[in-house]
């Protein structure tokens, strides 16, 4: 977000107005709502409300990683959805697709690259589970290649690393980059877009839905909630959310000598196959800067006061500065589903 690229936020709603659509959140996803309602129906009035600036929350914050999963990962999509799984991988590369077309479409520059992604084993019995994946999804529809010990260290030359299994499809995007095009993209469709406008209730008035901002309100037939897990208008979805919080950790820039040790000359991704999700990426910007992530339930301190050993044990690498050169964190949408027995990360 503390980008040059960075628009001047439009002005706050101080209005009664009327529209077809009320959108409220500017996240990736109220804009894609916005954007896709307006396209499919260009006569149709929308209106969309944003609380702060757009993609202010997770997602100008976020890793960057664009996946055609749909499933969180094909281990989940089997264990959960194994009849419906070769429709969920074949609906999921649809998706990435959709989301190729539409920042071509608008020439939205943020960094859009089909990098591919390794997710790396670090313990013996991930090499086993890692290794037969290929196998295991290829009748879904799913391509996956396993790099064994000497070929995944080729990729980034890391220490820890005891082979790794390569999904070339996934994206690496600049979040906030890709939140500012589908901004203008839906301003140039005639989305109406209000920022510093927060919508703080709900009402039903003479067959209108009503949403009440601090200084004006929108009547409007339909609404639809991008959210996320913010306290949520509609009070009973309280009950399905629990906040989960990702952490971003930016390194310095790094040297020529840094960088050639390391060996991470492509833009590829990385993950490992633990279960604290890290996962990390090289910036654009002739991939100067390392940035890494890890997700933990609220409360967890993956801070800037542990972030040597969070470097170190993703890559196996010496950090030699005490801070990070950016960190922050962020809240990700997470619900729980039928009779509570399984958590959604969207
Ligand atoms: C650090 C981090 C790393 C992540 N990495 C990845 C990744 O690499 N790949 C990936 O796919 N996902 C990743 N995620 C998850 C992804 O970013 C989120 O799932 C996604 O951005 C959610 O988008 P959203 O539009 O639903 O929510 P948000 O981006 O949070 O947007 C919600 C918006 O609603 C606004 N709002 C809330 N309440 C109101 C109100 N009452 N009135 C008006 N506006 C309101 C907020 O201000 C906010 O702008 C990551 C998340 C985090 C935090």
């Amino acid at each position: 977000m503390d980008d040059g690229e960075r628009p001047e936020p439009t002005s706050a709603l101080t209005e009664t107005t009327t529209t077809d659509l009320c959108v409220i959140g500017a996240g990736f996803t109220g804009l894609w709502t916005a954007l896709l309602a307006k396209e499919s129906d260009p006569g149709l009035d929308v209106i969309l409300l944003e609380a702060s600036e757009t993609g202010n929350g997770a997602s100008g914050r976020n890793g960057g990683f664009v996946d055609h999963c749909l499933t969180h990962t094909f281990e989940n999509g089997l264990e959960r959805w194994p009849a419906e799984l070769s429709k969920l991988v074949k609906l999921g590369y649809e998706n990435l697709a959709g989301i190729e077309a539409t920042v071509k479409r608008y020439r939205i520059g943020c960094d859009f690259q089909r990098t591919g992604e390794m997710v790396m084993a670090t313990e013996p019995y991930q090499v086993e589970d890692l290794r037969n994946s290929p196998a295991e999804a290829e009748p879904y529809g799913l391509k996956l290649e396993w790099f064994d010990q000497e070929q995944a260290r080729a990729i980034v030359n890391s220490p820890i690393y005891l082979g790794g299994l390569y999904d070339p499809e996934i994206v690496m995007v600049n979040p906030a980059r890709l939140a500012w095009g589908l901004r203008r993209a839906c301003l140039e469709n005639g989305i109406r877009l209000f920022e510093r406008t927060q919508a703080t209730g709900l009402g039903e008035e003479a067959g209108w839905i009503v949403v009440r901002t601090q200084y004006g309100q929108v009547r409007t037939r339909k609404v639809a909630l991008g959210t996320n897990a913010f306290p949520p208008l509609v009070k009973r979805l309280n009950h399905y959310i629990v906040p989960v919080y990702d952490y971003a950790l930016m390194s310095e820039p790094l040297t020529r000598d840094q960088r050639a040790a390391i060996g991470w000359e492509k833009r590829m991704g990385i993950g490992d196959a633990g279960n604290q999700f890290h996962y990390y990426r090289t910036s654009a910007d002739g991939a100067s800067c390392g940035a890494a992530t890890t997700r933990c339930i609220t409360g967890t301190t993956a801070s800037g006061r542990n972030w040597k050993p969070i470097m170190n044990l993703m890559g196996g690498w010496q950090t030699t500065s005490s801070r990070p050169f950016h960190s922050w964190k962020d809240t990700v949408y997470t619900c729980l589903g039928r009779r509570n027995r399984y958590l959604f990360a969207l």
